[in-house]
């Protein structure tokens, strides 16, 4: 029989278990205490709980972790690890250790059905999405995990198109129930799917970052395949809409390929797309995959790029490149060569 796994249910979720197995209404919170709280991995160590609760739970569910089934480690202390999910898949988790801060990049599905050109998981295809438990477990399994400072949403896949998981993953780790992390170390990257960043901003209070890499409509559609149904100045106006506060930070990821989305031009027309909104640019390098004629600028140009912005009025920043030499760093993640071995 295959058991449940507690691990990623929500409070509510808890109290249905706790309903259906007519524990008492308190130990919902119990449970959620030795899921969130503390560091053990098996229902046994519930030691709160009476040993006919422990084993009444466990003849229907188990704790639910499950280690990291690979490891790589970057010359520069990047690590990726991979993961088992959906019985037969793999996805990989960065992470990425720096100065005072420790991040982990987490995968929301195996592969992705968005295609950006630029990306590896997007050559991969879609294989399916995560659930809450493989989304938190890539964050609490790996050795690291006590270290961690910061927790950002831009692994495989894309988080918007797996909503519910990622709500109930958002909702365990800001909750005081759950880890209580404070949603402001926490960051959600997104393509920019219309239909669901409204309910990400309403529903959540953590950062948002939109992958944007062109202001210009043709050039984006050619990047990005999801331009064609979900135009980046719309999103940008669902965005502006809903009223940011200063505590919430929206930034735009723009990778800078040499020679076509490095222009003044582009440099303007920025300018003029993220007019009115409080946000910041990521400038990131591009790290070269297989199949695909783009270049990354050097260095100098990359800061020139940057100060154009910056005079414009928009706040820039070079993110530093990690983890290339495993490929862990921006577009580099795919398992497609580990799924086919299976
Ligand atoms: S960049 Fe993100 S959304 Fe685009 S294909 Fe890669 S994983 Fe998917």
């Amino acid at each position: 029989m295959v058991k449940e796994k507690l691990y990623g249910k929500t409070l509510n979720e808890l109290i249905a278990v706790t309903r259906r197995l007519k524990l008492p209404g308190y130990a919902a919170r119990q449970i959620a205490d030795w899921l969130y709280k503390k560091e053990i991995s098996d229902i046994s160590g519930m030691t709160n709980l009476s040993n006919k609760m422990r084993d009444l739970l466990s003849s229907g569910y188990e704790y639910g972790l499950s280690e990291p089934s690979g490891t790589a480690e970057s010359s520069d202390g990047t690590k990726k690890y991979l993961f088992k999910v959906l019985t037969d898949k793999y996805i990989e988790t960065a992470y990425i250790p720096d100065k005072e801060r420790a991040t982990v990049c987490l995968s929301t599905q195996a592969g992705c059905k968005m295609g950006c050109i630029f990306c590896m998981t997007g050559k991969q295809g879609f294989q399916g999405n995560l659930t809450s438990n493989e989304i938190l477990n890539q964050f609490r399994s790996i050795p690291e995990h006590s270290k961690l400072t910061n927790i950002v949403f831009m692994g495989m896949g894309e988080p918007l198109d797996n909503m519910d998981e990622l709500l109930k993953s958002l909702d365990i780790l800001t909750s005081e129930w759950g880890y209580g992390w404070s949603p402001t170390r926490i960051t959600v990257s997104t393509v920019g799917l219309k239909g669901s960043i409204g309910t990400f901003l309403e529903k959540s209070r953590c950062h948002l970052a939109v992958s944007l890499h062109s202001p210009f409509d043709e050039e984006r559609k050619t990047l990005m395949p999801i331009q064609r149904t979900n135009p980046v100045k719309d999103v940008v106006e669902i965005i502006k809409k809903s009223g940011i506060n200063g505590q919430r930070r929206v930034s735009f990821e723009y990778i800078l390929f040499s020679g076509l989305n490095d222009t003044q031009a582009h440099v303007r027309e920025l300018a003029r797309l993220l007019n009115g909104i409080s946000c910041r640019v990521n400038i990131i390098r591009y790290h070269s995959i297989p199949g695909i004629q783009l270049a990354s600028p050097g260095i100098e140009e990359t800061k020139k790029f940057r100060d154009a912005l910056n005079n414009k009025g928009i706040i820039a920043t070079i993110r530093a490149s990690r983890g290339e030499d495993i490929q862990a760093a921006c577009g580099l993640l795919s398992t497609i060569e580990k799924n086919r071995k299976k």
